[in-house]
């Protein structure tokens, strides 16, 4: 068997192209355009690269975006600071602090300071917690570009059996709840799936890896998945961004999974740009919960 790619490029650009339509009708009956704030702390290569096409896509699809720089030897409080400034501007509606930070400053002091209602990220306490209770207000940005495509292409979870590999309170935690809720943003068939998270303490991880029907890889490891690790059959999503010789591979060992596996994302090509996609729908639902009236 030679799996399916599923063309998450193809698929982001349609999400797009229904948000830009969306953006266009949204800001027609009102004199707002949904604003997208980010912050960039220092000089980080990957980070540049991710805000620039993050509010390049911004452009694309009618939202506005503002960047802010902060030097890498800036103090805590000022990134508080603006943090703040940006919580009580009417004219941002989400707020992204570009991570990693540097190292003097606390993450998790960060993301809490951001008003959850323009945390389009999804990465704040309270958000997260709606997540967990099944209730969400926002949904992370990749996982929740990872069940756009597993919907649109036809794909069901309910009742699967889904392995995520990865813990990370960005991609693997996150994914984990989605996949195990009742109900997703597309309704139960995206969602309802028996999930199992490993991790690097994980004894026997190819022994899981192969009961899964669904496997996700969030791992940060390149071509980590080996043929042997995958069910015959088996739906696999590779979240991993690794660079290895000036080369993007994922977290799968791409050539060799793709002979098992019955559907598979390519790196680049696949999850990636899921994610900018679905910080564009984060951002105009930000709009549209802080202007519920207008
Ligand atoms: P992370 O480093 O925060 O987490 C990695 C996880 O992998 C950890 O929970 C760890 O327990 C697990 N792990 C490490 N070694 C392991 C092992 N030997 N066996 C089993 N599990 C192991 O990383 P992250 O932020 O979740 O990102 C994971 C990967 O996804 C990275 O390559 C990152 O660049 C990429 N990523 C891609 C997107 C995207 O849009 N495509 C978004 C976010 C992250």
């Amino acid at each position: 068997m030679v799996a399916t790619i599923l063309d998450g490029k193809a698929i982001a650009s349609q999400i797009r192209e229904e948000l830009a339509e969306e953006v266009a009708k949204w800001t027609a009956k009102r004199a707002i355009t949904p604003c997208l704030a980010a912050v960039l702390v220092g000089d980080h290569p990957a980070s540049e690269v991710y805000v620039r096409s993050k509010r390049r896509a911004c452009e694309q699809a009618g939202l506005e975006s503002q960047l802010h720089r902060l030097s890498g030897d800036c103090r805590e409080s000022d990134l508080l600071e603006l943090v703040d400034r940006m919580n009580r501007d009417p004219a941002v509606h989400g707020i992204l602090v570009q991570l990693p930070l540097p190292a003097h400053i606390h993450e998790s002091k960060i993301l809490d300071a951001i008003n959850p209602m323009k945390d389009v990220d999804a990465f704040h306490a309270e958000n997260v917690g709606r997540i967990c209770q099944g209730r969400p207000r926002y949904l992370p940005c990749t996982p929740h570009g990872i069940v756009q495509l597993l919907h649109r292409t036809g794909i069901k979870v309910s009742g699967k059996q889904a392995v995520v590999i990865g813990r990370s309170d960005i991609v693997g935690k996150p994914m984990a709840m989605m996949l195990m809720n009742r109900d997703s943003t597309l309704g139960p068939a995206c969602a309802n799936a028996t999930v199992t998270v490993c991790h690097s303490r994980t004894a026997g991880l190819g022994d899981i890896t192969r009961q899964a029907d669904l496997l996700v890889a969030a791992i940060g490891r390149p071509r980590f998945v080996t043929a042997d690790m995958v069910k015959p059959g088996a739906v696999v999503i590779d979240v991993g961004i690794n660079r290895v010789d000036d080369q993007l591979v994922g977290d799968v060992d791409f050539e060799p999974v793709k002979q098992v596996a019955g559907h598979i994302t390519p790196v680049p090509g696949g999850v990636g740009p899921l994610t900018v996609a679905m910080l564009l729908y984060n951002t105009l639902l930000a709009a549209k919960l802080q202007h519920t009236s207008a």
